[in-house]
Parts: C-alpha cells; sequence; structure tokens
C-alpha cells in the first residue's frame, strides 16, 4: 500500500497518509498543523473555511481520495442503522461532541435513529477499582456473543476530569471482547460534569441502539455520584463485590446496595471459592432487611468467577428473568419513561447551571460575593438572591 515517501497508517479501518518528514524546529508546528486538519472533519462536520491561520493546514491536507466525506445527518443515520461500525463511530464522536458548531446536527441525529432505539437490554454494572469490572464484562461479553447477541460496552468515568486520570483505565484490558466482531466497546467520554459525560453517555447508547446492538453494558466506578447517575439510564444495575473485604473497605455504602438488582461476588475461584461463597450468604442476609431496587423484584446474591467463567451464564439468566417479569408487570416499561422524563429534568439543569456561570455579570460579581460570604460578612441567602438578580437582570425571575 506504501508509496513514494508517504507511510499508510491504518487506524480503525480508515487510511491515514502521514508523510515520513517533520519540518525544522521539533516538528512541533507541524503536529499542529496535522491535527487542525483531522480534528475540523472529525465527524464528518464541515471544515472551518480556511482563514489566515488555517492555510497552512489546507497545504497538508491528504490528498482527497483518502479524505472521509462529510456525511450530513441524515446520510449518518441511515449508515448506523446498517450497521456501518466506521459511521458509528463518527457518529458517537458527534454526539459527544462540545462544540457549539455541532449541537444542531448530532440533535438532528439522534431525532432520526430514536424510533429504532429501546430494543436493547441496558445493563450497568459498578464497583470498586480492582473487583474486576474489566474481566467481568470481558467474559460476560464474550458469552453473550457466543449466544449470538451484539454487544455495546460503554463506560462512565467522570474522573478523568477531575483529577486528570481515569480510575477505569483503558480498555485494552478486554482483549478478546474488543476483538470480536458483535461487540463496540467506546471508552468514558472525556471533559466536563458528571452531567455533560451522563448526557453524551445516554446519547451514545440510543446511537450504538440504532446500530443493532442488543445488549449495552454501562461500566462505571461504586465510589462516588457516578453509579447513581448511571442507575438513571439502565434497566438492571449490577454491583460487583469482593469476599474477604469489609464493606467500609470495599467503599460500599448501603446506599448502593439499595439501587442494586443483583450482588455479584466476583473471583470465586481456587482457594477464594469458599469464602465467596461465604460472603454471598451474608450479603443475602443483609439484602433481607433492605428496599428492593425494583417492585416485584427480590434481589439477591450471587458468585461467580470472571476468569473462569463459572457462574457467568447464572447471571445472565437472572437478567432474562428480571426483564422477563418486569416487563410482564408493567414496571420495566413505567421506569423507562421516569427515567426519559428525570433525563429532560437533567439536561434543563444542566443547561441553566451552565447559563448561569457563563452570565458576564454573574461571572464578574461572583468572586467578590464568594469573598463576603466566606468572610461571614453576607449571609448565603442573600447571596443566591443578589445572584439571582443579576442573572435576570433586575428583571425578577419571569423577565417581566
Ligand atoms: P477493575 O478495576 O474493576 O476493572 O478490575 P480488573 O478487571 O482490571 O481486575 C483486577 C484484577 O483482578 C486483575 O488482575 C484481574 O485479572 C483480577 N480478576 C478479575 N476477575 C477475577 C476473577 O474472577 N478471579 C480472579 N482470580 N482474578 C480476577
Amino acid at each position: 500500500m506504501s508509496s513514494g515517501k508517504d507511510r499508510d497508517k491504518v487506524h480503525c479501518g480508515l487510511i491515514e497518509k502521514l508523510p515520513e518528514w517533520a519540518p525544522e524546529g521539533g516538528g512541533k508546528g507541524f503536529a499542529c498543523r496535522v491535527q487542525d486538519g483531522v480534528a475540523a472533519r472529525h465527524d464528518g462536520a464541515a471544515a472551518p473555511s480556511a482563514g489566515p491561520l488555517n492555510t497552512s493546514s489546507v497545504k497538508h491536507r491528504p490528498p482527497s481520495r483518502f479524505r472521509r466525506p462529510v456525511l450530513s445527518a441524515q446520510e449518518m443515520a441511515k449508515q448506523v442503522l446498517e450497521g456501518n461500525r466506521m459511521v458509528l463511530a463518527r457518529a458517537i464522536t458527534l454526539v459527544e461532541s462540545n462544540a457549539p458548531r455541532h449541537a444542531d446536527k448530532a440533535q438532528d441525529l439522534i431525532r432520526r435513529l430514536l424510533p429504532h432505539t429501546g430494543q436493547a437490554i441496558r445493563i450497568g454494572i459498578t464497583g470498586v477499582p480492582g473487583v474486576g469490572k474489566s474481566t467481568f464484562i470481558e467474559a460476560l461479553g464474550c458469552y453473550l456473543t457466543g449466544k449470538g447477541h451484539r454487544v455495546a460496552v460503554l463506560a462512565v468515568d467522570p474522573s478523568s476530569s477531575i483529577s486528570g486520570g481515569s480510575i477505569l483505565g483503558d480498555k485494552t484490558r478486554m482483549e478478546k471482547l474488543s476483538q470480536d466482531a458483535n461487540c463496540f466497546i467506546r471508552p468514558s467520554p472525556s471533559g466536563g460534569s458528571l452531567g455533560g459525560v451522563a448526557r453524551k453517555t445516554r446519547e451514545t447508547m440510543l446511537v450504538c441502539e440504532a446500530a443493532g446492538f442488543d445488549v449495552i453494558l454501562i461500566e462505571t466506578v461504586g465510589v462516588g455520584q457516578s453509579e447513581v447517575t448511571v442507575r438513571s439510564m439502565v434497566d438492571f444495575f449490577l454491583l460487583l463485590m469482593l469476599s474477604g473485604a469489609g464493606d467500609e473497605l470495599q467503599g460500599i455504602k448501603k446506599g448502593i446496595m439499595e439501587i442494586a438488582n443483583a450482588l455479584v461476588i466476583n473471583k470465586a475461584d481456587g482457594d477464594n471459592k469458599l469464602p465467596a461463597e461465604r460472603a454471598r450468604t451474608e450479603y443475602e442476609r443483609a439484602l433481607h432487611y433492605l428496599q428492593p431496587a425494583t417492585r416485584g423484584w427480590t434481589t439477591h446474591a450471587y458468585t461467580c468467577s470472571s476468569l473462569t467463567g463459572d457462574g457467568i451464564n447464572k447471571i445472565w439468566e437472572t437478567i432474562k428473568t428480571f426483564e422477563h417479569i418486569t416487563r410482564e408487570s408493567g414496571v420495566f416499561q413505567s421506569f423507562r419513561k421516569k427515567q426519559t422524563v428525570k433525563w429532560v429534568h437533567d439536561m434543563i439543569n444542566e443547561h441553566l447551571t451552565s447559563l448561569f456561570f457563563k452570565h458576564p455579570e454573574v461571572t464578574a460579581q461572583l468572586p467578590d460575593i464568594e469573598t463576603a460570604v466566606s468572610e461571614g460578612s453576607m449571609p448565603a441567602v442573600t447571596a443566591v438572591r443578589k445572584l439571582l438578580q443579576i442573572f435576570h437582570g433586575d428583571k425578577g425571575p419571569s423577565g417581566n
């Protein structure tokens, strides 16, 4: 495939032409220019018009035969529905984009895909780091693709925007699953608040459903707020645990057990088989005193080994039974309806909060008001009232 001075780089099925030379000065400017060119067309959106700063990047663009065509939302939706993986990845990049110029197109795409969503079972998986989430997802995912299912794995990990590092880490650990043609793995969208990450994950889930994935696994870390957020977007919520570690050690609060539809003691293999079984009995007893997460469903504790695959089939059977029972009773459908309404509320909250903190006058006065509150010279309630007055331009909340 290689020709002349150019070197072919195959990345996710795409071919980019990379010149083998670099400009003087360490190639820094060169890398920036290449990045500009790629970013502009990354999700099929039109490249920005070439202003004076962009003229150099235009010069270095790959020949047109290697450029991906810009797809309209309509064409993108059509190809997602046909199961085109490359367009699926581009569609997700579009819905994940924070760029205002992508927002309308992303919403147009979602609107077109929406009638084709909702048929998948959505499963949330949580647990502390090291409990075996990736290994479990690999085992369950491979088991399911072996049964003819199509599995999408998504992640909600706002830690990357808070601490700069990701708790869930990279997904290369799911080595076998990531090579499976019937599986699609998408790491956590980066940047922004938990609300922002959640919005993107919800929309990504819809895009995956439209592309024909019938099992959606959403992984998150059970140590903060993200598990509550994931709970609000899935049908079945599974909490992975370890034997031999106290609840405090596992960072597990009673609250998280109350939102789970199944407790799974992982690593029930080798010498750990018996302790795992003992832990299962103990958790079973504890569950007895908790409010069940879903009406008409009793949460139980199970054991499994993600390493050997023992018990994975039992967990899938449990999820199927849950789906059957709750669909029959109507709880499944009504829960989804509530989730959608809550999603609307969440987005309104997110939007209003963002409008508030971006308001120029609020931004200008906020530091002084915060100082006054922290020094005790202004009551918090007064501060809020004052800031809201500033936000409403002294017109009152109704804007009149
Ligand atoms: P995560 O941080 O929750 O995603 O955990 P990982 O999936 O990365 O697993 C952490 C470690 O536990 C790895 O070394 C795994 O090989 C190991 N592990 C995961 N599941 C099992 C299991 O079922 N049995 C045993 N023995 N080890 C496991």
